[in-house]
């Protein structure tokens, strides 16, 4: 990490960038309101310091051992850009700072019919952005896996009514990328790429999806420790892309008997999280539940938590949904569990701090 003086030249940045990338190693550039920060991206051990910190216009250089500094409030407060609040704006809607926002749609997207009615409902309670799944990630091959497996004339078709679904009811939309192939198609129709838990650990998938320049929600596995999680964003960050939504969506339950719930929600994970990382942090009740009946109190608990957003899986008929309809809530029920969660971050957001 390469502290610039306040005074440092454009010029002298550059070619602190240059001696950097010389030896083989990227750079990412932190303006700050009054410095700038340069963090190498690589194996710095190779490195020698000494001669970084003699170049034209160099305060000092530290060695950050965290393995997830580029997203870390550390090298941000460095450069000063920790001082506001970091968000992440898609379309007129931005990710933590405000009102808590809220993601819903179908767990997975079934027909136009389908997608059309899920999204004008849950654009009328409250909800943000539109999601809906393409490339479902299944445990079974013999379970429906989406419309997307079907063939890329079907993939396209699916994500041009999503696309389509988000325009007419004004919400940005979301949809995940099971792998790289998947991609560059998928970026072209949807406002936000999505990896899912299964593919956190999938550094070429992150790095793909990371070059298109648009936010990605990334999900935690659900055997993944938070130091873990943090360490494959910085793989996202590392492209240049800060735009990261953190997601809590359940890790493996523990111990043989029933848990009663498909995951255990991680709820310390969210302030944890928020105290290593400027990105914000969102949580996924519906699959960490498993459950419809749990969906509101755990929904009110990870806005208590410190969430920034929800994702929501919703349909009008849960029995009838293809995917993950257990867990799936009615519109009217999404209704009251948006107006209690905008209840108590109206309480709590002039207390926290
Ligand atoms: C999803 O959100 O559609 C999904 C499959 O979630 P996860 O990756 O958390 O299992
Ligand atoms: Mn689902």
């Amino acid at each position: 990490m390469i502290i610039m003086k306040t005074e440092a030249t454009t010029d002298q940045v550059a070619g602190v960038v240059k001696e950097i990338k010389k030896r083989g190693f990227r750079a990412d550039v932190s303006k700050g309101a009054f410095k700038t920060v340069i963090g190498i991206i690589g194996d710095e051990r190779g490195i020698d310091f000494a001669q970084l910190e003699n170049l034209p216009g160099v305060k000092e250089v530290l060695r950050i051992e965290t393995p997830y500094k580029l997203i870390s409030r550390e090298y941000n407060r460095l450069s000063e850009t920790d001082q506001k609040p970091f968000s992440i704006k898609i379309g007129n809607i931005e990710i933590g700072v405000k009102e808590p926002i809220y993601i819903a749609g179908p767990c997975s997207v079934e027909s136009h019919e389908q997608l059309f009615r899920i999204a004008e409902s849950v654009k009328q309670v409250g909800a943000h952005i539109l999601r809906g799944g393409i490339f479902k990630p299944r445990s079974s091959v013999h379970s429906f896996q989406g419309l997307g497996a079907a063939g890329r004339e079907e993939a396209v078709e699916a994500l041009t009514w999503l696309r389509d679904a988000g325009k007419k009811f004004g919400m940005p939309v979301v949809t995940e990328v099971r792998g790289e192939a998947q991609v560059d198609l998928v970026a072209e129709y949807v406002d936000i790429l999505q990896i899912g838990a299964r593919n956190m650990y999938d550094q070429d998938l992150l790095t793909k999806a990371a070059s298109k320049g648009k936010p990605i929600l990334f999900k935690r596995h659900f055997g993944a420790s938070i130091e873990e999680f943090l360490s494959f964003s910085e793989y996202i960050a590392a492209e240049g892309n800060k735009d990261i939504i953190l997601c809590e969506r359940g890790i493996v339950p523990v111990g043989k008997g029933k848990s009663f719930t498909r995951y255990t929600l991680d709820l310390g994970a969210v302030p944890a999280i928020q105290k290593e990382t400027f990105l914000p942090v969102m949580v996924d009740p519906s699959h960490a539940a498993g459950r419809r009946d749990l969906i509101f109190n755990m929904s009110c608990a990870a806005i208590a938590a410190g969430a920034s957003a929800l994702m929501i899986e919703v349909h009008y008929n849960p029995s009838e949904a293809l995917v993950d309809g257990q867990q799936a809530i009615t519109p009217e029920e999404l209704k009251n569990t948006i107006s209690a969660c905008n209840q108590i971050s109206k309480l709590l957001t002039p207390l926290r701090k």
